[in-house]
């Protein structure tokens, strides 16, 4: 029987949960709570908690964070960071709107940021790499650690799609001078709107963005530089709150359709997976996507199309070196074959196993066909 599979069901969102949920927001609305309240500052340390560090600040979005996150730590106009090519464009066009320059380099297999290129896009202008961990993989942070620290560069995480993963014990976004965090609905962790936030160990860095998200204001209403409104509002962490509290349940059933997409399509000739829950011990996924690199994508996404089962081209299917007004060349080999041939399956945790056996059945008869 056809099934219909959306890629992302966005009402189960708060179906999944509706009386509780619609408790959370009620509350804050009887209490009049709307911005910098109680219940951003209960988020923040739940945050700040899960993770492991001492700074977890509350923003508009992710983009925000990582465009403060720039700021605080002194990027300027004349610097270049370096940032993979396949990312969302917020990553490059935080970088930008610090006055500094993007520079694009390539990724791997795993789709993270290929250590070796990131060393060929040095120059003397470089001052920061900025590692993202793209689909809920932390990228294997050693080569780009020592990189960092013989040139003196700084760390800068995009951790918008990695809340939770781990490489080496140690969180997504915990590496370097801060790390940002995006709860985009789709997100692993998704408010009901835009909302993200940066995580820091360094006490200056977290003094500064607080000033910056708040209109440069400091706690006795004193403006201390130009800032920003960049806000986390107060009814999303009411309900980001609620949600981290069970974001672990999530993340193991994320992994569980993991490991059944990866059970069942890893003889499939013709396709690349994403490594499987239990490749690599170094590695805690959480799957925010699930992206795959498929021979005749196209044809294969008509297929799954026809079947009711939605897929998605991550980014629209072009990465940044590739948005011609933005001028940005880049030498990313892997990066621009891939365009061609990446596709991400529906992965969330409304999915049935019988959805993703589903799932699995048609592409296994798409290839068989072939
Ligand atoms: C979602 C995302 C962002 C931006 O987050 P917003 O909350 O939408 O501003 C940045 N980088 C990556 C890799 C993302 O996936």
């Amino acid at each position: 029987m056809k099934r219909d599979i959306p890629f992302f069901p966005y009402p189960q969102m708060f179906l999944a949960h509706e009386a509780e949920l619609s408790q959370v927001v009620l509350d804050v609305l009887r209490r009049g709570a709307y911005i910098l309240q109680r219940d951003l500052l209960e988020f923040e340390a739940d945050l700040a908690r899960y993770l492991g560090v001492k700074h977890a600040i509350g923003v508009a979005d992710g983009t925000m964070g990582l465009l403060l996150g720039l700021m605080a730590a002194g990027i300027e106009a004349g610097d270049e960071v370096l940032v993979p090519s396949h990312t969302f464009v917020a990553s490059a066009a935080a970088v930008h709107f610090a006055g500094a320059t993007p520079v694009l380099v390539d990724c791997g297999r795993d789709h993270l940021m290929d250590p070796a290129s990131a060393e060929r896009a040095m120059t003397p202008r470089t001052r920061a790499i900025m590692p993202v961990h793209l689909n809920g993989r932390c990228t294997a942070m050693e080569p780009l650690l020592a990189l960092a620290q013989r040139e003196g560069l700084l760390i800068v995480e995009d951790a918008c799609q990695a809340l939770g993963a781990r490489y080496q014990g140690r969180f997504a976004g915990t590496f370097g001078a801060f790390g940002a965090f995006s709860f985009y609905p789709a997100k692993t962790l998704g408010a009901f709107g835009d909302a993200g936030a940066l995580v820091t160990d360094d006490d200056a860095l977290a003094e500064r963005v607080r000033l910056l998200r708040d209109h440069g204001r400091g706690p006795d209403g004193q403006v201390q530089l130009w800032g920003f409104n960049a806000r986390l509002d107060n009814v999303q962490a009411a309900v980001l709150k609620f949600k981290l509290a069970r974001y672990d349940q999530d993340v193991q059933r994320r992994r569980e359709i993991a490991a059944q997409y990866h059970q069942r399509l890893k003889e499939v000739p013709g396709l690349l997976l994403p490594p499987g829950p239990e490749e690599d011990p170094r590695h805690f996924d959480v799957y925010q996507n699930y992206e795959i690199e498929a021979e005749r994508r196209d044809a294969l996404r008509a297929h799954l199309e026809a079947h009711g089962v939605r897929t998605i081209l991550q980014w629209g299917g072009h990465t940044i070196h590739q948005f011609a007004k933005l001028g940005l060349r880049a030498e990313v080999p892997y990066t621009e074959r891939m365009t061609g041939r990446f596709l991400m399956l529906p992965l969330h945790t409304a999915l049935s196993d019988d959805d993703v056996a589903y799932i699995c059945d048609r592409i296994v008869a798409f290839y068989a066909a072939s």
